[in-house]
């Protein structure tokens, strides 16, 4: 088979053989139900308490104040219903950037169309987003507070830690979805300051199908989105998922004994390609890139979705502006204010701890080619 370079870790990464060997161990041997009473089924609890634990400690949380889900796209979901209903007399405004995730954008969506009202905070032209527009978004009703940590594709680290400190005695509830940035950029619960924040474990090198959500500071008596069993102290129920939550927990173990070196590792990899691909005549470098793992960058009147289909052909794995969006221009870049031929000539490089120098040089080669070969066709 032709070696694939992959360069799309902000969609997904590879798991590890020793996460994949975690897993595999859980489903074959130590399967029992945690709620199970016998050995099996203690044995399976305490497995599930210790990656609770292991997970909980990367972020500085408490063990209680982590909840397994089932992927991100849930925490983020939880996390703002469970802040409405705290702050259910306080009002039903929401604040967010226009920035996030579909799994905030939809969601405030979704409340909208039952009654709440929405502001999305526009970023600047490198994506990042001012701390000071956000809390002047802020009124007497807003309930939740929803801004990313970490942009999926503009890599912009958003200032959740003024906007915490502006909150201050102001009843609004912080949500923060730091899918992109959990153990890419350096952060605890108590730096942020945020009562809920989402987390996503195959972002990481974990399995698909496992999240997680902090509730902590100022969040209490969480209400559940899913009503069932007493699973999660009752506030996510369903049988725990042993295998994805054991591996989860061995991707983090992983990352975080090699945290500093992975982060220096990612960063001179970006730097890297920033000096490559600036190369190719007309390449523009997208965002503000605060995060070591992404890199977005344009080429304008070449449609993204050609160049991603022309280099997945050769076996280069990219991705268009959101993997998420077929063919739509991007939510991120049009909020960013970029022209049209920018916006829909950008593409996005993400790097993980397993990215070579020549993974970069196979890819800025296959860009210079397919910018070369091709006539602009916007
Ligand atoms: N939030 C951000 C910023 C993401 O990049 C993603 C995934 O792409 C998600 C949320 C959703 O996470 P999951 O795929 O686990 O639902």
């Amino acid at each position: 088979m032709e070696k694939i370079i992959y360069l799309d870790y902000a969609a997904t990464t590879p798991v590890p053989p020793a996460v994949a060997e975690a897993m595999a161990k859980t489903l074959t041997e130590d399967f029992g139900n945690p709620s199970a009473q016998y050995p099996l089924g203690r044995e399976a609890r305490d497995r599930v308490e210790a990656a609770r634990n292991v997970v909980a400690s990367a972020l500085g949380a408490r063990a209680e104040q982590l909840y397994f889900t089932s992927c991100g796209t849930e925490s983020d979901n939880w996390a703002l219903r469970a802040a409405l209903w705290q702050n259910r007399r306080v009002g039903k405004h929401i604040v967010t950037t226009a920035v996030e995730h579909s799994a905030i954008i939809e969601c405030c969506k979704a409340l909208e169309r039952e009654g709440y009202t929405v502001t999305y905070v526009k970023p600047g032209r490198d994506g990042r987003v001012a701390a000071e527009k956000i809390l002047e978004a802020v009124r007497e009703d807003t309930a939740v507070v929803s801004i990313m940590l970490v942009n999926n594709e503009s890599g912009a680290r958003m200032p959740v830690e003024a906007v915490a400190a502006g909150l201050r005695g102001r009843p609004a509830l912080l949500h923060t979805d730091a899918v992109q940035g959990f153990l890419k950029v350096p952060f605890t619960v108590k730096t942020l300051g945020a009562d809920f924040v989402s987390l996503s474990a195959h972002k990481i090198g974990g399995p698909k199908g496992i999240g997680a959500l902090y509730i902590g500071g100022r969040a209490k008596n969480a209400r559940p989105l899913l009503y069932g069993g007493g699973q999660e102290s009752g506030l996510r129920p369903g049988t725990e998922p042993t295998a994805q939550i054991a591996g989860f927990a061995k991707a983090v173990e992983l990352r975080w004994e090699h945290l500093e070196e992975h982060w220096a590792h990612m960063a001179s990899i970006r730097a890297y390609a920033v000096e490559q691909l600036t190369k190719i005549p007309d390449l523009a470098v997208i965002g503000a890139g605060d995060a070591p793992h992404i890199l977005s960058v344009s080429l304008p009147g070449y449609p993204s979705q050609n160049i991603v289909t022309d280099l997945g052909e050769q076996g280069i794995c990219i991705s268009a502006g959101s993997a998420c969006h077929k063919g739509k221009a991007s939510h991120v870049l049009v909020a960013m204010g970029l022209d049209k031929r920018t916006a829909a000539g950008t593409v996005r490089l993400s790097f993980g701890p397993e990215t070579t120098r020549e993974d970069i040089d196979a890819a800025a080669a296959a860009l210079l080619n397919h910018r070369m070969k091709r006539f602009p066709m916007l």
